[in-house]
């Protein structure tokens, strides 16, 4: 018997052809049969459609890879939340882009694994280039001293802020001792879990009024706690996409000689607009920086950075395994990968990355950024307009916080879950004041005005009167 046909080598691509084919049906097929942001019915109409498609999850007998593929990719496909459709606007969960989806399929097919060079190549090295690409944005303010920081600063990558966040405490841990957090009220609930894994103090949790953490108060709490310390502020809050005060804070921790750590998770894609860049004033005076490019920066999941601005703080990663990284191959001059990241086993995420970088250039990015910016305030606009609507706040990014006068907040939770029963539209909530809003985030370039205002028509639609 003969082996299925694999992904790589110079056969590879013939093998490939095919089921790609069968893949871009299927995928077109289920997203007609969808017909809108996500399938209609909820979770018991999903598991019985799956479950009637798929009597079998492993077989005896295999059905072959075309019927296989066009089967479980047409089901995805259809019982998809698409970020793709306008009217799928929850969370920071972005459309990607079709380069870097094409990119994805190269890294899978040639697999490269970085947790050593013999495995990578060239991908160790792209993502070396990359990943001091990236620091350089974060930490090269212009006018600043930081040309000398530009050179050296260095970004790890990570699966996503989750895992950042985790390794921006673990470094401030292994590099201060047992640190004590201090993280707004607003802060990423993963700024919590990482403290729990680590087995640091609970956080301090910093007022944040109004959603932004308050200086005023991290004063106080800075000078009454006992040291060391790490401040943990956003920029891009999941809520309500609102920047913490960078300057101000950085001023106090470096007052206190407390590290400061700023999750810009959601707000980091702001680096590439040359309008919006200065909302981020301040983040390269933060020790380590967490971004996420399968936020603003369009990339299919995993795409997460630690942005580190001292190299030396990253030691503690350090560590031999002689199979991976033997001190004679590394004499030798083979670089040295697995201090690089907390897994072994590791995707060539940085490749999709490089490619979207170099198909759009700062320019085309900083355009994407600035369009669902653009299209963030013309929502708001629409819903000030309109006397059935409360609006949150003015944007400061793309996410939008609104709510029908009508409803409490009991209705304003059933609204969301009728919209998503009948497959109409994926809005998310927050609590924020108090109170619940209904959110809009917007990442998705392609939306256009008219969809923001279907969007709005559907939920006066859904509001009980
Ligand atoms: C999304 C987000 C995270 C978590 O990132 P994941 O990629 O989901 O792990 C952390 N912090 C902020 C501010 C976020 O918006």
């Amino acid at each position: 018997m003969s082996s299925p046909p694999l992904a790589g080598g110079v056969t590879g691509p013939d093998g490939l052809r095919p089921l790609l084919a069968a893949v871009l049906d299927a995928l077109a097929e289920g997203a007609v049969a969808r017909g809108g942001p996500l399938p209609e019915g909820g979770p018991g109409a999903v598991e019985l459609q799956l479950g009637k498609a798929l009597d079998e999850v492993l077989p005896e007998q295999g059905q072959g890879a075309e019927e296989a593929l066009r089967t479980l990719v047409t089901l995805m496909a259809a019982g998809a939340a698409d970020p793709a459709d306008p009217l799928c606007a929850a969370h920071l969960h972005a459309p990607p882009l079709a380069v870097a989806a094409a990119a994805d399929l190269a890294a899978s097919a040639l697999n490269p694994s970085l947790d050593s060079w013999d495995q990578a190549p060239a991908a160790s090295t792209l993502e070396a280039l990359v990943t001091r690409a990236l620091a350089a944005e974060v930490y090269g303010e212009a006018g600043t001293d930081s040309d000398a920081l530009t050179a050296t600063a260095d970004a790890l990558t990570t699966t996503g802020g989750t895992e950042s966040n985790q390794l921006a405490l673990l470094l401030a841990r292994e590099l201060l001792g047992s640190v004590q957090v201090l993280a707004g009220a607003n802060a990423h609930h993963s700024v919590h879990r990482a403290a729990w894994l680590l087995g640091l103090p609970d956080p301090v949790t910093v007022p944040a009024p109004a959603g932004l953490l308050d200086p005023a108060a991290l004063d106080e709490a800075l000078t009454e706690l006992p040291g060391p310390q790490l401040v943990v502020a956003t920029a891009g809050t999941t809520d309500a996409g609102l920047i913490d005060p960078l300057d101000e804070i950085a001023d106090l921790c470096a007052a206190h000689g407390a590290r400061l750590h700023v999750d810009a998770a959601y707000g980091g894609g702001l680096l590439f607009s040359r309008t919006r860049r200065s909302k981020l004033q301040g983040l390269h005076r933060a020790h380590t920086v967490t971004l996420d490019l399968h936020k603003l920066g369009w990339q299919p999941v995993a795409a997460g950075f630690l942005a580190v601005r001292d190299p030396d703080d990253l030691a503690p990663l350090g560590f031999r395994a002689d199979y991976l990284n033997a001190e004679d191959d590394t004499e030798a001059g083979l670089p040295d990968l697995l201090g690089r990241s907390l897994r072994t086993t590791r995707r060539p995420d940085i490749l999709k990355t490089a490619v979207t970088w170099r198909a759009l250039g700062r320019r085309g990015l900083g355009d994407l950024v600035d369009q669902v910016c653009v299209r963030a305030q013309e929502f708001a606009d629409l819903i000030e307009a309109h006397e059935g609507f409360e609006l949150y706040d003015r944007p400061a990014l793309s996410t939008v916080l609104f709510r029908p006068r009508a409803a409490d907040d009991e209705a304003l939770a059933g609204i969301r879950r009728n919209l998503l029963a009948e497959g109409r539209a994926v809005l998310g909530r927050a609590r924020l004041d108090g109170r619940l809003w209904l959110k809009a985030t917007l990442l998705n370039p392609c939306t256009s005005t008219g969809d923001l205002a279907a969007l709005l028509h559907l939920v006066e639609g859904h509001t009980p009167r």
